[in-house]
């Protein structure tokens, strides 16, 4: 009896010794990759670029955390820092207003050179070369296209980020459906006019007096993502054109994205 009691102890204390050195191990590697990426963030990434510094700081951690639960593979390609940082702020910008969020319905990011066409089971959109949500035997895994990934960050970008898309879709899908309802964000009583806010924009789209990237119009789903892009790539234009839809997209994301510095 003592004996059992005695190698009770040694298993309970050999198990916390191991619990506790496995966490600071990923506390120390999730402190150094910050460190790493704080240069291409810097140079990468507007949005991060206009943050205060404390919030900087909070970007930075929030990047390395979501780096160190995921897996992203190049497919035809070799995954390179650059590319990391930016799958990253892609993930982190859309709930950068969250204290803590996390991707629960998603493991790995698979990287393509360039577009890719879609022989998987993937969640149906035509610009699907460009990126796509796996939905199926494929729930978890997300593609990109470098290409798109790139370009999204860049000058020429216009309101257009296609990571960012996706990854809004994920957070969409966070509720169970892909519906251009973020539910778990979206307080009750918000839901009805948001949808009556969707419908008026993709009216207006078809009517051609939009400057709205027409994919929106494909459905719900699709118009919440394409105003998140531009929300997220060109938030004073948004405020400015489209007061109403600005406000509700702020209100979704819990931030304030319109003015020379967010906090
Ligand atoms: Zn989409």
């Amino acid at each position: 009896m003592t004996t059992i009691i005695v190698l009770l102890i040694i298993i309970i204390v050999l198990a916390g010794y191991y619990l506790l050195s496995g966490k600071r191990k990923l506390k120390a590697s999730i402190t150094a990759t910050h460190v790493v990426y704080k240069p291409l963030l810097a140079q990468h990434i507007p949005f991060y670029r206009e943050l205060d510094s404390e919030a900087k700081l909070v970007f930075e951690q929030k990047v390395a955390t979501f780096l160190a639960g995921i897996t992203i593979e190049g497919v035809g390609t070799v995954v390179e820092d650059t590319d990391r940082v930016m799958i990253a702020s892609s993930a982190i910008i859309p709930v950068f207003g969250f204290k803590d969020w996390r991707y629960q319905n998603l493991t790995n990011v698979i990287l393509y050179p360039d577009t890719f066409d879609g022989e998987f089971q993937f969640e149906g959109e035509n610009r699907n070369i460009l990126g796509m949500v796996g939905t199926g035997y494929m729930n978890g895994q997300m593609i990109l296209s470098r290409a798109a990934l790139i370009k999204g960050f860049s000058r020429a970008a216009g309101r257009e980020n296609t990571a960012i898309h996706e990854f809004v879709h994920l957070l969409d899908k966070s509720d169970g459906a892909t519906d251009g309802v973020p539910e778990n964000l979206l307080a009750h009583d918000y839901v009805i006019p948001w949808l009556k806010m969707i419908h008026q924009e993709i009216h207006e789209i078809e009517a051609g007096r939009s400057d709205i990237n027409p994919y929106a119009i494909t459905n719900e789903a699709e118009f919440f993502a394409v105003a998140a892009e531009y929300f997220f790539q060109k938030p004073d234009e948004l405020k400015h054109k489209h007061p109403e839809l600005y406000g509700m997209l702020s209100t979704i994301f819990m931030q304030d994205r319109a003015g020379e510095s967010i906090k």
